[in-house]
């Protein structure tokens, strides 16, 4: 297959070469996410009367190009980051499908841990300083996910390089997980409200943080601090829906 080959070939790269096709694989999905996301919010599901805009009064001056500088520098150093796969990682995917279903739970368990104890620690007084460039973003855009400091981005990524230590998996499955994460934060940061009303009171959304929830989160600072779930913030008590 072409996408085992490529991965075979970035594994054995010298560094400087992998740092570029870990950067460019991450900017691609960077830009095709927050731009699909700005293009599906903002012109058509509203043309179609399809969901509903969170905050309507429009970004801040210059607040656009501001996300958009600070996401290319977060991409590119998730590129450098990433690097720490090559001698984590084991093979490129996972043995089997029960082996992949394992991996993703046991990677969904410590994303939950990791992102929730990281965002808390982030807004302790000893580092606030390095996620005040996030909170700059009140009103969200699909551009805001990756508008942090470059510290918050060394610890964004390092989320998979961390799980590494304690669960092997393959390379292909790193560069999966970690994009899927670039995807789900660029949607939670959309500023839209897509879900119809019945599926929102149900349980399992209750469950999942979303854009209305993490949106509550950069309007009040000291709550909703969890994602992609809101376990942790029910049972902390630092969720308000
Ligand atoms: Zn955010
Ligand atoms: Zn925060």
């Amino acid at each position: 297959m072409w996408i085992n080959a490529i991965l075979e070939y970035w594994l054995s790269s010298p560094w400087p070469i992998a740092i570029v096709i870990a950067t460019a694989v991450h900017l691609t999905i960077y830009l095709v996410g927050a731009g699909t996301g700005t293009l599906l919010t903002t012109k058509l599901w509203p043309r179609f009367n399809i969901g509903r805009t969170l905050d309507p009064t429009p970004p801040r001056a210059g607040q656009l190009r501001e996300e958009f500088r600070a996401g290319l520098v977060t991409c590119l150093i998730f590129g450098i980051v990433t690097l720490l796969y090559r001698p984590l990682c084991h093979g490129v995917w996972p043995g089997s499908w029960g082996q992949g279903l394992f991996q993703l739970l046991a990677f969904s368990v410590f994303n939950n841990l990791y992102t929730y104890s990281t965002h808390r620690l982030l807004h302790s007084r000893a580092l606030i300083r390095y996620h005040r460039v996030h909170h700059r973003s009140v009103r969200l855009t699909p551009w805001s996910g990756y508008s942090v400091h470059p510290v918050e981005a060394l610890i964004i990524g390092a989320t998979l390089p961390v799980f590494m230590l304690f669960v092997p998996i393959g390379i292909g499955a790193a560069f999966f997980l970690h994009d899927l994460g670039m995807l789900y934060t660029t949607c939670i940061h959309c500023n839209y409200e897509l879900m119809p009303s019945w599926p929102a009171r149900h349980w399992l959304k209750r469950l999942i943080d979303d854009p209305a929830f993490h949106r509550v989160h950069h309007t009040q600072g000291n709550v909703n601090y969890g994602f992609p779930s809101r376990v942790l913030d029910r049972v902390f008590r630092t969720n308000k829906e």
